[in-house]
């Protein structure tokens, strides 16, 4: 006769079901906790934005059979993508097919939610199954794309984790940027965008102490240029013309480089070029060459449209292995002086 207060085996069944159940759950909720602590981890471990973007892809993959993801910056104020992380099961050099579309992308990441079809266009290998917009407070910083799935969908539980995951990825992203960007600025004049006089005193201890490691096979060539009388072009068209004429110099410096050179404004309306691997007639014909150059081009005032121009001294050297990085800068800065006091408009070697 069976006991009255004891459970029916139909119960014991349930509540067995939902055991089980639960347990599984709490340790899908355990391995999700333990992916989130390690994703952070990886993710505050870098301000590399390409070392983020792979960590975002590993902890993906992680928790969700993905086959093919990317991790995509906004540029240009939204207008245009940048990969910075590219996954493909197939292959282990995946790329976009070239032209690829990002209109879509671009309205899913301008309506700021998380887009999600779980039965995608088969026929295209890059189409979209999820993509999870990167934003913070301020602006919109990108997104993670998932283009194909191994798995029949998405479950509520992991979609959860990866918008979870997309917010630990914006702000390490974000960092990541502002930490460029003050990088950038540090070594930056803000002027003309060129390299500062700090970063040109970096750069050339590297390039000395690379010269006196080759010798005797090393050559460095160092250009100083100043502008001649610009106080007085200040005086007359004003400082701010002044400063068109300073970007506009940086300008035609700057399309004459090689990959290798090395440009930076020494300070006021003076700049630098390092140039390695110069001759004595590499260095006097590239002296000559700026030199022209901007003596024949014409500047427009915006006030009046009246075009002038600017002439600039230059004081060249070539590195000896004798030279120190005084001795080194001190030679082109006697160079430049000579063509001062010897009429300007004019290069000199030393
Ligand atoms: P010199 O031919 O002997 O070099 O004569 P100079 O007038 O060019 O030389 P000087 O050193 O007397 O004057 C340099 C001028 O450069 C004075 C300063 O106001 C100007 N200058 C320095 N930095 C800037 C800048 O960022 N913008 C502008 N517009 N002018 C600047
Ligand atoms: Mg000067
Ligand atoms: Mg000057």
């Amino acid at each position: 006769m069976p006991d009255r207060n004891s459970p029916s085996d139909q119960t014991v069944k349930q509540l067995q079901e939902k055991i089980h159940f639960l347990e599984t759950r709490l340790e899908e909720v355990h391995l999700y906790t333990h992916v989130l602590l390690e994703i952070v981890r990886a993710l505050n471990s870098s301000l590399d934005t390409r070392v983020i973007a792979n960590n975002i892809i590993s902890a993906i993959s992680a928790l969700v059979a993905v086959e093919k993801v990317t991790v995509c910056l906004c540029v240009d104020l939204d207008k245009s993508f940048e990969v910075i992380g590219i996954f493909d099961s197939s292959t282990p050099y995946p790329k976009l097919p070239p032209h690829y579309d990002y209109s879509f992308i671009r309205q899913v990441v301008g309506n700021e939610k998380t887009y999600y079809n779980p039965r995608p266009n088969h026929e295209d290998p890059w189409g979209l199954v999820c993509c999870l917009p990167l934003l913070n407070a301020q602006r919109k910083i990108g997104c993670i794309n998932i283009h194909s799935i191994r798995q029949a969908e998405i479950t509520p539980a992991q979609m959860e984790f990866l918008e979870t995951l997309a917010g630990y990825a914006a702000s390490a992203l974000h960092n990541a940027l502002l930490y460029a960007i003050v990088q950038r600025d540090s070594i930056t004049d803000g002027l003309t965008e060129i390299y500062n006089y700090r970063y040109f005193q970096k750069r050339l201890r590297e390039q000395i102490s690379l010269c006196q490691r080759r010798q005797p096979h090393a050559s460095l060539g160092l250009l100083i240029l100043d502008v001649d009388n610009f106080k007085s072009f200040n005086d007359r068209y004003g400082h701010q013309f002044g400063d068109t004429a300073l970007k506009t110099v940086v300008k035609i410096l700057a399309s004459h480089l090689r990959e290798e050179d090395i440009l930076a404004r020494y300070g006021g309306e003076e700049f630098v070029l390092l140039v390695p691997d110069a001759t004595t007639e590499s260095i006097k014909s590239i002296s000559e060459k700026v030199r022209n150059l901007i003596e024949f081009t014409r500047i427009i005032n915006p006030d009046n449209q009246e075009d002038v121009s600017i002439t600039v001294s230059i004081g060249a050297t070539l590195w000896r292995p004798e030279d120190t990085v005084t001795s080194f800068i001190a030679r082109a800065d006697h160079a430049l002086y000579r063509a001062k006091n010897t009429g300007r408009n004019q290069s000199i070697l030393e």
